[in-house]
């Protein structure tokens, strides 16, 4: 059979192709209609003060909750809008909506959180980020400083003069910086020095083993000091366990972030863990 399918014939039909293409194209299409529809929602999940567990802020994580389909995870959704292009709108979108909620959370005294966004690699290279940022930040009113964008290593290596360059003009607009998925991607540690960022996002990857597996507890103990080394702060992805927690608290590492503090919520759920969290405890 293996020989039969060898020359000539249409493999580009297989049924595992012809789904992936069915599945692109049924994604795409109802991306923008989605869109429209504001069919997609910023969910925040807490990060926490190592030290103190105390909320520092949050990531912007989109979901999207399609009439049709229903829940759609980013792992699906992502990917297809990276490579329709659509990742632009809706990533202008994620910024636009993540700047009105910081205005909001200032005029109602919450003006210490600061908001983490990710940032698509076609946003970032695409040569109107800086353009859009300072006019979003001029519409809202917004302090930059609260606003926080991750970018992955590969798409900080793919132009790295330009991302040197973007990066600097960004952080005199105040806006930190953060390399997420730390150790994954193109793992150059030189981008490192040339690059003037506030903060890492170890991945979850190395996080999840961390009790058990003795290269991973090396590897997040050494980011941490590399990076404090550096003047960098550290934040743990995917914190699940207080035995997680522990560990980072005793390597020193400055946050963390994971479903042991909080799942990813709506911002309305979010308001009200903060409510609570800052509540006075009585005493017993
Ligand atoms: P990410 O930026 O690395 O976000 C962290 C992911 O880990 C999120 O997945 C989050 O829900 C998940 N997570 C957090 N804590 C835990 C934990 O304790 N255990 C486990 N198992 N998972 C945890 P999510 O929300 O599905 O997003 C996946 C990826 O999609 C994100 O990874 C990011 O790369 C991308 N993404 C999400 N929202 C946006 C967006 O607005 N723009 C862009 N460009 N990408 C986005
Ligand atoms: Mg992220
Ligand atoms: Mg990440
Ligand atoms: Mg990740």
């Amino acid at each position: 059979a293996a020989k039969r399918e060898g020359r000539g014939n249409f493999q580009f039909f297989s049924p595992e192709m012809n789904a992936a293409t069915h599945e692109h194209l049924l994604l795409e299409n109802r991306m923008w209609g989605a869109l429209h529809a504001e069919d997609f929602e910023l969910y925040l999940q807490a990060q926490v003060s190592l030290d103190t567990g105390r909320v520092i802020g949050a990531e912007v994580l989109l979901r999207w909750h399609d009439t049709e389909l229903g829940s759609v995870e980013p792992s699906r959704f992502i990917p297809v809008a990276e490579e329709s292009g659509m990742i632009v709108p809706l990533g202008d979108w994620v910024l636009g909506q993540t700047m009105a909620l910081l205005a909001q959370w200032q005029r109602e005294g919450l003006d210490e959180l600061r908001l983490a966004v990710n940032l698509s690699a076609r946003q970032f290279s695409g040569g109107t980020l800086l353009a859009r940022l300072d006019e979003l930040v001029a519409h809202h009113g917004i302090d930059p400083s609260l606003m926080e964008l991750e970018i992955t290593e590969t798409a900080a290596m793919r132009d790295p003069e330009n991302t040197r360059q973007l990066l600097r003009q960004l952080r005199a607009r105040g806006f930190k910086l953060a390399i997420d998925d730390f150790g994954t991607g193109y793992s150059s540690l030189a981008y490192l020095k040339l690059f003037a960022i506030d903060r890492i996002k170890i991945d979850r990857g190395f996080v999840q083993d961390i009790e058990h597996n003795p290269n991973d507890a090396v590897i997040v103990a050494a980011t941490i000091g590399l990076a404090h080394s550096l003047g960098l702060t550290v934040v743990a992805e995917g914190v699940e366990t207080q035995a997680q927690w522990g560990f980072l608290r005793d390597k020193h590492g400055d946050e963390a972030q994971g479903y042991l503090f909080s799942r990813p919520m709506p911002a309305a759920d979010f308001r009200e863990f903060i409510r609570l969290q800052v509540q006075p405890v009585p005493d017993a």
